[in-house]
């Protein structure tokens, strides 16, 4: 099978927003627009294609990153749907890893909120080109060249204007094109002929359309050395050549070209759509990806976008399904992948076989034969690939960068009505965690109790959520509860000695340890340099798995234990009697009473939290904020928004969301993101024993 679509025609988009800004109603526009939905699906009907599961419906919020793919003139575009929602930074990560371009979607009227913040940032981070779009220009108090001037000043972009509308809120009637100089109409009242027409650019907007117009030429002849000779020579310049040079600012991140419309009217996605395919890279303008040798981190190994290539690619997301079972969403980097294929993942080191590929759209699939460079699908078949694993070619193996993810900090307790129930949820359980890294279980080995961990509030609500409805366990959940963590002060020694008789049998074994603090947020270090000619392989695990059992029970109140190394420096051996149980139970106890002589302490998480507020509410807010134990870290006044900087433990923000909007009657808005553990001041519980 050859090609259906060339490399340089497709484009692997995501549309990042701010929560509200009408992601969902521009992808359900786009989708329309391109032929894939004959009907529009309202987000307020709760029927968006792209919002599919049953609580993003409701909640009227996009948490997963469907794929799906649509076709835009000779172009194919994927659309990965990436949430607006901070609790999942996660979701939005992981496919701005695997993104070519995006389309940011602003608020006329809210322009660039906290959260679009925090998604520009790490859009930036991960260099993902971008263009945008000024939704809800229909809205009373819609002002795009305030959301234009708030790019500049608050995400630092350099915006070049596109469109220059025409008319705010109800007189808003669509744009002037500032590359063809037309005024696109578009006619409300023909509702279903969905069109605009193209007229000439209304006499009260000529000179700011000119004005405009040099603005965007100016910017394109910045980008290209002979446009700038040209430019100065005062030679006619062409719309191809300010397009490609545009182009080649978007795609080096220099530029950010701004479009306007409003998604609900149908105003503005057919451009949108052009601007997409004019500006936003092809997976052969993203150039090579570059990944390491599975066997030498230090070697790096290139991989060309091309399907003469050796096949590689990355999973960025796991589901599963009712009926189909796992499905493992990949972004093919290089080569080309068929059904029956075995693949190696070079994360695991192991092989799999691709029994079917997807191409998705939302929730209707079409299997395929083969996926290509650049292409997205879900593999059906893979048992072990999850998210953020490399998979490639058998004989050409490459390794890609790990998507880092953000540290499950609330736990949450669940306990099932029934015997029952307790079996539906664990394999509910063993679901939720295989589709999500940042999901977490854990069933306690004394109190028989689960415990479900995440990394927001928001987050464990959906999850307790699909656990009753679409797993159908009936269970009691818990309040939700802070993560802490445990570590020591200061370094200490100790020695254990076990000796029983157990059924007339003697047991011994003598081990003595020393911990060290490290930093709160290293990973322990487990060593174990006592030289014993008795200590085979047997001991030496049993020794390991004591102290990583250990660690998970701190000192203090039980949370796992951090920032520690402890080395078994002295073993003692006796013939017979020495047994791989009896080295376990002398080593927990050695641990346990070196913890609680190392000064131990509890640490809580702290989140960087930005709030946003009207000036009238300021005095409020910090007041609130500096019960709540934040330290503030600025505070900053533009227009008529107060921007506050603090750092906030995890268990002050609970219900914060509700507080905020109780302030400020809903004006005011925040975002936050984890930030470190840190030693806790206030312990919002009784501490037994010798703490
Ligand atoms: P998301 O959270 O970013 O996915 O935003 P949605 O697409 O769910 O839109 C949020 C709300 O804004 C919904 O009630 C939409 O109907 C509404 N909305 C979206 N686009 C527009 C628009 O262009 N104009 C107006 N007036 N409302 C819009
Ligand atoms: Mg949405």
């Amino acid at each position: 099978m050859s090609r259906s679509q060339s490399i340089e025609s497709l484009r692997n988009i995501g549309i990042m927003a701010h929560i509200d800004a009408g992601k969902t109603t521009t992808t359900e526009r786009i989708l329309y627009f391109t032929g894939v939905v004959h009907k529009i699906g309202e987000v307020h009907y709760g029927t968006a294609v792209m919002d599919y599961m049953l609580q993003e419906r409701e909640r009227g919020i996009t948490i997963t990153s469907a794929a799906t793919t649509c076709y835009w003139k000779q172009s194919q575009i994927n659309i990965v749907d990436t949430p607006g929602h901070v609790d999942f930074t996660v979701e939005v990560q992981r496919s701005l890893r695997i993104l070519d371009g995006a389309v940011a979607v602003f608020c006329a009227v809210g322009g660039v909120e906290p959260q679009s913040e925090t998604v520009w940032r790490q859009a930036n981070e991960y260099k993902v080109p971008r263009i945008a779009f000024v939704n809800k220009m229909d809205r009373v108090g819609a002002n795009f060249h305030n959301v234009v001037l708030q790019m500049r000043e608050k995400l630092y972009a350099k915006p070049v204007v596109m469109q220059l509308p025409v008319g705010e809120s109800d007189n808003y009637s669509g744009h002037i094109d500032l590359l063809s100089m037309k005024y696109h109409c578009f006619d409300e009242s023909e509702s279903d002929s969905l069109n605009f027409r193209v007229l000439d650019i209304p006499s009260a907007f000529i000179d700011e359309a000119n004005a405009l117009r040099e603005q965007l030429v100016e910017v394109a002849a910045e980008m290209s050395d002979v446009l700038m000779e040209k430019y100065f020579s005062g030679a006619v310049i062409s719309v191809d050549e300010i397009v490609s040079s545009i182009r080649k600012g978007c795609i080096s991140s220099q530029i950010v070209p701004v479009f306007c419309g409003a998604s609900f009217k149908n105003k503005g996605i057919q451009q949108l759509l052009d601007g997409v395919v004019d500006f936003l890279p092809s997976p052969l303008d993203r150039g090579s990806v570059e990944g390491f040798s599975s066997v030498d981190h230090s070697v790096s190994v290139v991989r060309h976008p091309s399907d003469e290539s050796a096949f590689s690619g990355l999973v960025y997301k796991v589901v599963s399904d009712g009926f189909v079972g796992r499905l493992v969403f990949l972004r093919v980097y290089s080569g080309v992948v068929k059904v029956g294929d075995q693949i190696l993942n070079t994360t695991l080191g192991k092989k799999e076989r691709i029994s079917r590929i997807l191409k998705v759209h939302a929730n209707v699939r079409e299997d395929v034969q083969e996926a290509r460079t650049g292409d997205i699908v879900a593999l059906i078949g893979l048992k072990v690939t999850k998210t953020g694993e490399t998979i490639c070619d058998l004989q050409s193996p490459v390794l890609f960068e790990q998507i880092h993810f953000a540290e499950p900090v609330i736990n949450q307790a669940i306990e099932p009505k029934t015997s029952v129930d307790q079996e539906k949820l664990q394999e509910a359980l063993r679901r939720l965690a295989d589709e999500d890294p940042t999901f977490i279980y854990k069933v306690d080995d004394e109190s028989g109790q689960t415990v479900i961990s995440g990394v927001g509030e928001l987050h464990l609500e959906i999850a307790v959520d699909r656990l009753l409805r679409e797993f159908n366990v009936a269970a009691n959940i818990g309040k939700p509860q802070v993560a802490y963590r445990e570590t020591v002060g200061v370094p200490a020694d100790a020695k254990f000695v076990f000796e029983r008789q157990v059924a007339g049998k003697n047991q011994f074994a003598s081990v003595a340890l020393r911990i060290v603090p490290l930093s709160y947020d290293a990973p322990n270090v487990i060593q174990i340099s006592a030289v014993s000619s008795g200590l085979s392989e047997r001991y030496r695990d049993a020794l390991e798995s004591g102290l990583r059992d250990g660690l998970m029970n701190g000192p203090v109140a039980g949370y796992p234990v951090v920032g520690l190394s402890v080395d078994v420096y002295e073993v003692e051996f006796r013939d017979h009697d020495s047994v791989e149980v009896a080295y376990k139970i002398a080593v927990i106890n050695a641990l346990r009473q070196a913890m609680r002589d190392g000064k131990p302490s509890l640490l809580e998480p702290t989140f960087l939290m930005d709030v946003t507020t009207p000036v009238e509410y300021m005095g409020d807010v910090i007041g609130d904020l500096t019960s709540r134990r934040s330290k503030i870290l600025g505070i900053e006044q533009k227009n008529d928004s107060q921007y506050i900087q603090v750092e906030i433990p995890l268990s002050e923000t609970f219900g914060y969301v509700t507080r905020l909007r109780s302030l400020s009657q809903g004006r005011a808005s925040y975002s936050m993101k984890f930030h470190s553990y840190g030693k806790a001041e206030h312990i919002p519980f009784e501490i037994s024993g010798n703490y």
